[in-house]
């Protein structure tokens, strides 16, 4: 099949190779130069914009940083509703569902439909293809590109109204931002009462305490002092924002969840927001006057 996919960074490099690597023709487009060569070299067919990789493809799929770049490549000048070929739209990005809204009606207008795809697991599901694919648009049309997104993870159908994967994708990253929050504020306490922060680990993640961050991204990033995750502070703040704009909409109590975004924000504000969101627990640490650091330990696998 024809693929073109556009915004080659942390993830879509990933998700580009992999369908390469399963026999599709892949034609790619990043504003970075740099990251389409890394591609080129590996098969991919590189163009110069994202009209031209829709002059090329009838599928085309974007994993874009935020919904304002989302809808300038989809609709804006030189974007791909100025496409020959393109039929659709695979929107692998997360930008909520008010702007999966405005995309779908902008392409509808040319005969492209849109289908919302955001996915979730992170660099590491992106590069074994395991990832959650939370997809939702008209069935037929999910249906033609499941084949291709099964090679990027585990596709969800979601509903057949375009947002409704946005909403799931956000409603499941609220969780892991306040996982991630409150475990880091849990953590800095216990070690600041003395407790050793491996034994922490295996204790919590052997009870009820246990979440995505005690049992991988702590072990990870932050015992070893790296930091790398590849999900940076800025976009994980970005999604916990358009949840609650759908939550205001939707009248919902989320006090909890405003205060996991103030977490964010201080973090974006204090370290800048290209920090990677293992780093939220650095003002926790910075306040308290300790470091959760292990150095020697080896990531659990
Ligand atoms: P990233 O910043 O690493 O990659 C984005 C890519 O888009 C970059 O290569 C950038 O050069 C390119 N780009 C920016 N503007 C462009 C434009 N106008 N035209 C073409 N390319 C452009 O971001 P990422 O971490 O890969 O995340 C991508 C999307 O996936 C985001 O919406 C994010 O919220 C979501 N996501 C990320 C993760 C993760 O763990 N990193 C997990 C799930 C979902």
């Amino acid at each position: 099949m024809d693929i073109g996919f556009i915004g080659l960074g942390n993830m879509g490099s990933h998700m580009a190779r992999r369908l390469l690597e399963a026999g599709h023709r892949v034609i790619v487009y990043d504003t970075r130069q740099e990251a389409i060569g890394n591609l080129a070299a590996l098969g991919a067919i590189a163009a110069c914009s994202p009209a031209e990789v829709a002059d090329a493809a009838e599928t085309v799929m974007a994993s874009l940083p935020t919904p304002d770049i989302v809808l300038k490549v989809a609709s804006g000048p030189g974007g791909v509703i100025e496409g020959r070929r393109v039929r659709r739209f695979v929107d692998i990005s997360t930008t909520g569902a008010v702007m999966a809204q405005r995309v779908f009606k902008l392409l509808a207008a040319r005969d492209i439909v849109q289908i919302d795809a955001p996915v979730s697991g992170g660099v590491s599901g992106a590069e074994k293809g395991t990832l959650a694919v939370m997809a939702s648009g008209p069935r037929a049309d999910v249906e033609a590109v499941e084949p291709a997104l099964r090679v990027i993870g585990k596709v969800f159908f979601i509903s057949e109204r375009s947002g409704a994967g946005q909403t799931m994708k956000l409603v499941n990253n609220v969780l892991s931002a306040t996982a991630m929050v409150a475990s880091s504020e849990a953590m800095v306490t216990g070690m600041k009462a003395g407790l050793d922060p491996r034994l922490m680990l295996d204790v919590i993640n052997a009870g009820t305490g246990r979440n995505t961050m005690t049992e991988d991204k702590i072990a990870k990033a932050i015992l070893p002092g790296t930091f790398n995750l590849g999900f940076t502070a800025g976009l994980l703040l970005k999604d916990v924002n358009l949840f609650l704009v759908e939550r205001e909409a939707l009248g919902v109590p989320t006090d909890v969840i405003a205060t996991v975004a103030n977490a964010l924000k201080l973090t974006c504000d204090e370290l800048g927001p290209d920090a990677d969101v293992s780093a939220v627990i650095q003002p926790i640490e910075n306040r308290a006057g300790i470091k959760v650091r292990a150095p020697d330990t080896q990531p659990k696998r």
